[in-house]
């Protein structure tokens, strides 16, 4: 082996299946002599067995990130390159059937087997988000293939500074070819046109995942008042403006850059009845119920709640404040569009929170359909912890 070798440790070599992307630093034994972040390696069972090849980053909890299971295979640019291949190919054979989305995710991390790369198209140009030093080692290639496959107008480097840091990467936000949009660029989804900042907007841009949840739960929009709460740039409100039956729609946010940019994609589809509040969702949703307020739908789609997993209880917590109050503003028979990002907490739990709800608020909830993560963002059944998204479409009674 041309690599070298790194073995992992006997206490853990017992349950470690051996195809899941992410290795812990308490997984391995460190080498003897330092390995420099970046470093491609090959990852031993304490028997010797090998097990895969994988980049090691001594800077991050995740100490290897494992890419080629294959012995015989490569770990380069080319190898990348295919990934890249297969990953836009998925999207291409559903869009075909759907027709061209101008939205769309072309790669989702370790879904796509490209732990630490996400890269969205929208419209004419391409988001690529870095969460993994390993990724950095290709990034040349990466833009290589997407300029002579995909033909964009601009690729745009985003990178979370606190996922950055746990990385050990200096964050960079920059260009990496082509142009950079002169404002926000326009997207259609659903028959709604939305304007989104790919340079200063959250994440890439825009949240892909909820695209199909968006007219799911519009579906269930009936005639009467909608609240939508950490509404972004407006998705869950215009989509059920555009296809649902709401007299009057609320949306909320903490940000007021996303509710300004809401507010113009509300007037670009000339819908009147959307009003913009910056709040907290909280503090807001407790003042809506002591006002005896009432609404016909209420979206719920906050922020992620847990980053490890000693915050599960503690998100669950906060769940349950957010759709107690939610569920106390609803009018018998109203729908409650309630979702959770926090990949730790569990959909049982979830689930669980809610029964609890309906037993503190007397109220009965059904839940009528339930979802994950639209199509483009695949999940690598090895890696189970990455399909984070849940949205539960309720009936409260
Ligand atoms: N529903 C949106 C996505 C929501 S992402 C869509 O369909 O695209 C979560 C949103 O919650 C972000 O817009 C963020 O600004 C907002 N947010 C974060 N903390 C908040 C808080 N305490 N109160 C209200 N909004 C909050």
């Amino acid at each position: 082996m041309r690599y070298p070798q790194l073995f992992l440790n006997v206490k853990k070599a017992r349950s470690f299946k051996g195809y899941h992307p992410w290795v812990m630093d308490r997984s391995v034994i460190e080498p003897a002599a330092p390995l420099t972040a970046g470093e491609t390696v090959e990852l031993l069972f304490p028997d010797g067995r090998w097990i895969g090849r994988g980049v090691y980053n001594p800077h991050s909890r995740i100490r290897v990130r494992l890419y080629q299971w294959d012995a015989g295979a490569e770990l380069d640019a080319a190898w990348c390159q295919t990934q890249l291949a297969r990953a836009v190919a998925l999207r291409t054979a559903r869009a075909a059937v759907h027709g061209q989305l101008s939205a769309v995710r072309l790669v989702n991390s370790e879904g796509d087997g490209l732990s630490g790369l996400v890269v969205d198209r929208f419209g004419e140009y391409l988001v690529v988000q870095i969460t993994s030093q390993a990724m950095l080692n290709w990034l040349q290639p990466i833009t290589e293939w997407l300029v002579e496959h995909l033909q964009p107008k601009g690729i745009l480097l985003r990178m979370d500074p606190r996922t950055a840091s746990s990385e050990g990467m200096e964050p960079r936000e920059e260009v990496l070819w082509g142009e950079s949009p002169s404002g926000p660029i326009e997207i259609v989804e659903h028959d709604v046109r939305l304007k989104i900042d790919l340079l200063s907007g959250q994440k890439t841009g825009y949240y892909l995942d909820q695209r199909a949840n968006r007219l799911r739960a519009a579906q269930w929009v009936a005639e009467g008042p909608l609240l939508d709460v950490c509404c972004y740039l407006g998705g869950f409100s215009l989509t059920a403006a555009r296809w649902g039956k709401a007299t009057r729609i609320m949306a909320v946010d903490s940000s007021i850059r996303a509710l300004e940019q809401a507010d113009e994609n509300a007037k670009l589809n000339g819908f009147d009845n959307v009003d913009f509040v910056q709040a907290d969702c909280f503090d807001y949703l407790e003042h809506l119920s002591q006002e005896k307020q009432q609404f016909q739908t209420v979206v719920l789609d906050p922020p992620r709640m847990a980053s490890n997993r000693a915050q599960v209880t503690a998100a669950l917590r906060a769940y349950y404040r957010l759709n107690l109050s939610a569920v106390n503003v609803l009018q018998p028979g109203g729908m409650l569009v309630t979702c959770s990002c926090s990949g730790r907490v569990e959909r049982s739990d979830f689930a669980g929170m809610l029964a609890s709800v309906a037993r503190r608020a007397g109220r009965s909830v059904q839940i009528v359909e339930a979802f994950g993560a639209d199509f483009d963002h695949p999940v690598d059944v090895n890696c189970p912890e990455t399909e984070y998204l849940k949205c539960f479409i309720c009936r409260v009674r």
